[in-house]
């Protein structure tokens, strides 16, 4: 038996399971979010118990300081040195990962490259590395990526149509990210809810404050909605998705701005928070829509349409669906946007749906589709945290 920590640091969040393996037993769970707010929020649950507070976060290094010392200070562990492995996921691993690995100097180094690709989840991934491995010493560490499930593309599907060579040359294509959840999100999906027949076309949408979608094939991916780097596809909470290539250009031109600053704009400053002047955050989004303001009402109507439009594309890319997944953040907790996706999408693809059960399956695994619907539409809260949990066992036992 093994205690395996899952880490999962995001953009604006760090999630975290302990888990006892190979049972797949979850020792303690949690999750410090909004990192960057005032109001950042740090959430512990083990035997049954939970405790949350409310207190400025400002960085990841700081999130895994409270993970850590809550779980000596409530005895989940007599001692930190009992925790064997502990896995990060990592969004981005380029053309050196097509699996999970130890998370070595060689590792470090090839994601520290990784960096322009990837510059609003790198940095927090290695603070989270070294944090914990700082804290841990003891414990092996591994990566697991992203980009990985993604690798089974076709080139017209990965590639961009640009000169080959230059794709060649400096590896610029799709890689996708969120991987490891799309991959879980599909497992689960075929297993318990179609039969684990072969052959599905499952079109899984993970919307958190990161999103993309995935079309999936007999189990595999076979197109993905973000792009070179995790600032391509849908709109999201910072991130402005796909954009006429012509806007950075053009936008450096107008406002004097380089092209960093233009960057650092488009992924930290754009999407949902952008265009709203509000949040980043569907919760005061939302709450800003019911009060009638115009610039949330846009940012929602905007994000709801470039959700659906993906979500058209990937039907036509799969001749059909058999189901259509929501997860993340949004995704699972959203009703009002869930219900406005599906309003949006419903009429042309022969789908009927049930409000109450989407109000009643907020937080919950379900179905939410009606039985007469033509594609089967259900919540499925992700866990990429168990997926990565596997990986740290496999590594433990020199399976990796
Ligand atoms: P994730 O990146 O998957 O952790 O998703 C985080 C995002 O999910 C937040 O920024 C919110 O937009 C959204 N979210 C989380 N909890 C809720 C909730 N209870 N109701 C509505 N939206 C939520």
């Amino acid at each position: 038996m093994y205690k395996c920590m899952a880490v999962n640091a995001g953009s604006s969040s760090l999630k975290y399971k302990l888990f006892e393996m190979p049972e797949e037993q979850v020792i303690c769970s949690g999750i410090v979010d909004r990192i960057g707010h005032d109001d950042g929020i740090f959430k512990i649950k083990f035997n049954g118990k939970s405790h949350e507070s409310v207190l400025p976060i400002t960085d990841h290094a700081q999130g895994v300081q409270l993970v850590l010392d809550a779980i000596k200070e409530y005895g989940i562990v007599k001692d930190l040195n009992e925790i064997s492995c502990v896995g990060h996921r990592i969004v981005q691993g380029g053309k050196y990962f097509s699996k999970s690995a130890l998370f070595d100097k060689d590792t470090e180094a090839k994601i520290t490259k990784l960096i322009p690709l990837d510059p609003l989840h790198a940095p927090a991934h290695l603070v989270g590395f070294h944090a914990f491995k700082k804290a841990l010493p003891n414990a092996i560490s591994i990566a697991v990526f992203d980009t990985a499930f993604h690798q089974t593309m076709k080139p017209e599907d990965y590639l961009y149509p640009i000169p080959y060579e230059m794709s060649e040359e400096y590896d610029c294509r799709r890689y996708g990210a969120h991987g490891t959840s799309h991959n879980y999100l599909a497992a689960k999906a075929i297993k318990d809810y179609l039969g684990g027949k072969p052959n599905t076309k499952i079109i899984s949408c993970h919307i958190g404050s990161g999103a993309s979608l995935c079309a999936v094939y007999d189990g595999k991916c076979v197109a993905t909605s973000m792009g070179l780097t995790p600032l391509g596809g849908v709109m999201m909470g910072t991130r402005s998705g796909d954009l006429d290539p012509s806007v950075v250009d053009y936008l450096c031109d107008r406002s004097g701005k380089n092209v960093d600053e233009i960057y650092e704009i488009l992924n930290k400053k754009s999407g949902l928070l952008g265009v709203s002047g509000v949040s980043n955050d569907t919760r005061d989004i939302e709450a800003a829509i019911k009060k009638g303001d115009k610039r949330a009402i846009m940012a929602g109507d905007l994000f709801v349409r470039r959700i659906a439009d993906f979500v058209g594309q990937y039907y036509v890319r799969l001749g059909g669906a058999d189901m259509i997944v929501f997860s993340a953040g949004i995704g699972e907790n959203s009703s009002f946007f869930r219900a406005r996706i599906l309003a949006a999408i419903a009429p042309a693809l022969g789908i009927t749906y049930d409000l109450a059960k989407n109000e009643e399956l907020n937080h919950k695994e379900g179905i939410i589709s009606k039985p007469d619907s033509k594609i089967l539409v259900a919540i499925i809260p992700t866990d990429e945290e168990v997926m990565i949990a596997r990986d740290c066992y496999k590594a433990l036992k020199g399976t990796l």
